[in-house]
């Protein structure tokens, strides 16, 4: 049996390294010309370290990356709204909150795989299905076939497009900016995200003595203005938040700015098409709020990976695989949304009444959520 992988993100490494270990070998088929991840940082929860641990692979991504003492929520003076101790968390979920530079997953991941089997310049535009095979027709006018499709190609997924003609990207009100930045002198530790009525500042350590920043305004979709934005402009935008924000802004260089609009994925109701399946931001793009939309991608690997060595047929198998991540990425992308909305008031009073409602709760609603987000059944 041929199985393809569309897309070589971290959905589409993630389920290659799956499926090799229980002894299928994928072809990757990848639209860009090199394998060149976009993006600055990630934040790695339990739940995508455990998923790793799966696949054996967990030390090694691990060893690249920055294990974070604290994840602290803090108001535009610096003042703490909430503080996640990480290290109170892994003692109970396993090893939690962990940094690593995209490029740095992407190589751990790519390390795992036969170059052979992955080919770039490969953008797939449309697919046809019938009962012998499935047809993948390439922009670039070739083609390739198969006998199952796992469909990793990302938020603005063509064969998504095809499938499901009405599950098209929405827009979440705020747009992003992203950079990593070497921190010099600056010495921060700890990972913080700081939401105040000009928006939200998230600072990051990496490994290597590097920084990622991200910085989230509310602006209407594709605004030219921001589009045009630069350091000087961010800040200007962050000029009365608290330190070391102006510091770490000051080392960076405006060709260091990744700048995207934040978009989601209403929740589908399929991800199985007979033996095609979607996975990753191609099934259930969320929006970056919980820090959990590759963590899912990368549990997808490992479920749908169970789900083949259990079911000799793959049609079988992929409408597991979508019985068991429906429910679960319904969840949170429905829970990110909600947050990165809260996360994002600008009004004064409504954002104090926010930061006093956030201080108050009960540590069991947190626990309750903790729980949810990290006791995966793989
Ligand atoms: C600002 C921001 C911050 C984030 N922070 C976090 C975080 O801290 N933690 C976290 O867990 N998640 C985070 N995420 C989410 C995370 O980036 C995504 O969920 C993750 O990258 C999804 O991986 P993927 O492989 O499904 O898709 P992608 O990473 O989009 O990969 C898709 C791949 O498919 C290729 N492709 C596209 N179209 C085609 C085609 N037609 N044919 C062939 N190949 C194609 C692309 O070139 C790409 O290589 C963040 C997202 C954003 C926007």
């Amino acid at each position: 049996m041929k199985y393809t992988i569309l897309g070589a993100g971290i959905a589409g490494l993630s389920t290659a390294i799956a499926l090799q270990k229980i002894g299928i070998q994928a072809q990757v088929f990848e639209a860009a010309p090199e394998i060149k991840p976009l993006g600055a940082g990630l934040l790695l929860a339990a739940n995508a370290v455990k998923a790793y641990q799966r696949l054996e692979i967990a030390d090694k991504i691990v060893a690249r990356g920055h294990l974070l003492p604290t994840f602290a929520i803090l108001d535009q003076a610096g003042s703490t709204i909430t503080l996640a101790d990480a290290a109170a968390i892994s003692q109970r979920y396993g090893l939690h909150n962990f940094a690593i530079h995209r490029a740095d997953l992407h190589e751990a991941l790519l390390s795992e795989l036969d170059a052979q089997y992955i080919t770039t310049g490969k953008r797939a535009v449309q697919i046809e299905q019938n009962e012998a095979d499935i047809t993948i027709q390439f922009q670039d006018g070739t083609s390739a076939t198969t006998d199952c499709l796992i469909v990793a190609d990302g938020i603005h997924s063509a064969v998504r497009r095809q499938l499901l003609p009405d599950a098209v990207p929405r827009y979440a009100g705020y747009t992003c900016w992203r950079a990593v930045i070497d921190a010099g002198d600056l010495e921060w530790s700890a990972a913080s995200e700081t939401w105040g009525t000009n928006g939200r500042f998230g600072i990051v350590p990496l490994s290597g003595n590097r920084i990622y920043w991200f910085a989230c305004i509310n602006a209407p979709a594709n605004d030219a203005d921001m589009s045009r934005y630069t350091v000087a402009d961010l800040q200007r935008h962050f000029g009365n938040y608290h330190a070391p924000i102006a510091q770490i802004l000051a080392k960076t260089r405006d060709e260091d700015l990744v700048w995207n609009d934040i978009i989601d994925l209403k929740p589908v109701k399929n991800f199985a098409f007979g033996k095609i399946v979607l996975i990753g931001d191609a099934a259930h793009a969320t929006t970056p709020n919980m820090g959990q939309g590759a963590c899912q991608a990368i549990e997808d690997a490992v479920v749908l990976a169970d789900e083949l060595a259990r079911n000799e047929k793959p049609e079988v198998a992929f409408r597991a695989f979508e019985q068991r991540r429906l429910k679960r990425t319904r969840y949170i992308v429905n829970n990110s949304r909600t947050l990165g909305w809260l996360a994002q008031i600008s009004h004064p009073l409504l954002a104090t009444a926010r930061n006093t409602l956030f201080r108050i709760i009960p540590e069991s609603v947190n626990e309750r959520q903790m729980k949810t987000l990290f006791e995966v059944d793989f």
